[in-house]
């Protein structure tokens, strides 16, 4: 069968998205957040995004995966409240409170990370009031995140550009289809 896809299926209709635009959205969801626990200080602030590489940060096929997996991170956080669901071409982030302890929170978040099938493609960052910077794994003494191609730790291999987009792109959708149990779009 001749090779007829140049893009993996999960990142087809995407629109590639530029540095200026990621950084705007950044200090935006920045902003958003300082203004949430300004008017919850009680509370711990969930904030769930997909590691997504390159310029391409929403699709159709990345917003039904964001879906699958926001849904299941909730299922542990039973308490929590949505603030919002943000579905945008930089990229999908759901904002939620809960009232349990940060580090508790945090412990919670990691575990999503590294035991559920879709947690390897998440980053879930929580936020107290005060602190201006997220909790982080390692500080908690938690081992920093892994490669999702080989098992090297992740900034390692994002710093060396080790991975081309290609095989990044391939291990997204192996992880996803692992998850659904083969139910993702596997046609390419
Ligand atoms: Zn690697």
């Amino acid at each position: 069968m001749a090779h007829r896809s140049s893009i993996d299926p999960l990142f087809r209709g995407g629109v590639p998205v530029g540095i200026e635009e990621v950084l705007a959205d950044r200090d935006e969801r920045a902003t958003l957040e300082r203004r949430v626990l300004e008017r919850h200080p009680d509370k711990a602030l969930i904030v769930a995004t997909l590691n997504i590489p390159g310029p391409i940060k929403y699709t159709p096929g990345l917003d039904d995966l964001f879906g699958s997996g926001a849904d299941r991170l909730m299922a542990h956080f039973l308490d929590a409240s949505i603030y919002e669901d943000r579905r945008r071409a930089t990229g999908c982030t759901l904002f939620a409170l809960t009232n349990e302890d940060p580090l508790s929170a945090k412990r919670r978040a990691v575990a999503f990370e590294d035991e559920d099938a879709l947690g390897r493609l998440f980053d879930v960052d929580v936020l107290r009031a005060g602190c201006a910077s997220a909790l982080s794994r390692v500080g908690l003494g938690m081992l920093p995140r892994t490669c999702l191609v080989c098992d090297c730790p992740a900034k390692e291999c994002a710093r060396s550009r080790r991975h081309s987009l290609e095989e990044l792109y391939g291990a997204i959708r192996r992880i996803y289809e692992t998850a659904l149990g083969g139910a993702a779009d596997a046609r390419a």
